[in-house]
């Protein structure tokens, strides 16, 4: 059945990084028995310049009929001054919320041939490939009550509520079991356990759902131990899953450990699997329009989509091994350049990806 994409470019890099994303998607259609569509609409700055709004009605419409979404970047200068509500980070935002994508993949990948990339040792994240599930519509960042307030004792007071029900986490945790269960067979779940009940239900609900998932190997794991153990030995995790407010922590950190920001893909996922696919980076105004971007985040979050949303793996590791040939080359944008190697362009770059995919 024909799957529909659609292409969102937003601001700065994003039309850039996206053109060469649908070059591989056009490739594969062409070479490789993909069958999608592919259609375009403005979002973020470029809608509000449009038509003032950063995610029109005529785009909201688009995205629920897609079954999948590729998704540049939004943001910039020019329109930072713009109320929150008009500002294009939160066309994003809206989307998100929309479209119900609870379900956030992060991974974090470490091409062995840019380890000298990482801050960390080359033995300790050399090959690294983890993924990170974190809930994104619930816990601490949504629960209510939350207010700034004063007490009858004229003190100020603040509050936030982590807040997750058993539906929730059953949903988040199943997303985490099924991609585990793709991958190695391992599953991490973080919680701070010891301290909170909404962690204690998290991590009933979890061996719940385990008992569904036998050949899924789970463990749990204090979110403060989970931090320490990412720097001290990362590779040691195969898929985690946690909350939103540790899992926006807990990803950045996984995201250093490869140094290059360039190169990393995400998924958004729905309850039917409906995913938006972006580079984890922002519109990088200042290299914008100059074609020296890295479009490999975005050429990786399209392999996301195959594997996640278009049910094809098997193109999705044949993107991954073009991205690792290309690098393999010597080929570098200046990201993530280092010495000896060649210094390529975002099209060169992109072109590189398609050769090799033919
Ligand atoms: P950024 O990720 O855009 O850029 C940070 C630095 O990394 C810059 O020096 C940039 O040149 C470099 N960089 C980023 N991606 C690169 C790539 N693919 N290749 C080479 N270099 C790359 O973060 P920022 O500068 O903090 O934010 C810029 C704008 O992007 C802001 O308006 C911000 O709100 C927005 N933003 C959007 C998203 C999104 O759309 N999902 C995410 C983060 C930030």
């Amino acid at each position: 059945m024909t799957a529909k994409v659609l292409v969102l470019p937003g601001d700065g890099v994003g039309p850039e990084i996206c053109r060469e994303a649908v070059r591989v998607l056009e490739a594969l259609n062409h070479d490789h028995d993909l069958d999608v569509t592919l259609d375009e609409a403005v979002v973020g700055g470029a809608a509000v310049d449009a038509v003032g709004d950063p995610l029109p009605a005529d785009t909201l419409a688009k995205a629920r009929e897609a079954d999948a979404i590729l998704f540049g970047a939004v943001g910039g200068a020019k329109w930072d001054k713009l109320p929150r509500e008009q500002r294009p980070e939160s066309g994003l935002l809206s989307l998100r919320s929309e479209l119900g994508l609870f379900a956030n993949l992060r991974p974090a990948m470490l091409y062995p041939q840019l380890a000298h990339a990482s801050t960390l040792r080359e033995d300790v994240v050399s090959g690294l490939d983890i993924m990170i599930v974190r809930e994104l519509t619930g816990g601490i960042y949504f629960g209510q009550p939350r207010a700034t307030r004063t007490d009858v004792g004229g003190r100020r007071q603040a509050v936030n509520t982590m807040l997750y029900t058993d539906e929730e986490i059953e949903r988040i945790a199943r997303v985490a079991f099924d991609i585990a269960r793709q991958r190695n067979g391992r599953l991490c779940s973080v919680d701070k356990a010891n301290v909170l009940e909404v962690s204690q239900l998290w991590r009933d609900v979890v061996n719940e759902v385990g008992k569904d998932y036998p050949d899924v190997e789970l463990s749990h794991m204090y979110v403060d131990n989970a931090a320490m153990q990412l720097v001290r030995a990362p590779k040691q995790f195969d898929t985690l899953v946690t909350g939103n407010l540790f899992g926006d922590i807990l990803s950045d950190i996984a995201a250093m450990l490869t140094g290059s920001i360039g190169m990393l893909p995400s998924a958004s996922l729905d309850e039917a699997g409906k995913g938006l696919y972006e580079p984890v980076h922002g519109s990088a105004p200042d290299i914008a329009g100059q074609g020296i971007v890295n479009p490999l985040a975005t050429v990786l979050s399209v392999a996301m989509m195959l594997r996640y949303t278009l049910g094809r793996g098997d193109l999705a590791e044949k993107v991954e091994h073009a991205v690792g040939h290309v690098l393999d080359r010597g080929l570098r944008t200046r990201d993530i350049m280092d010495d000896e190697k060649q210094v390529a362009g975002t099209g060169e770059i992109g072109g590189a990806v398609v050769d090799m995919l033919q």
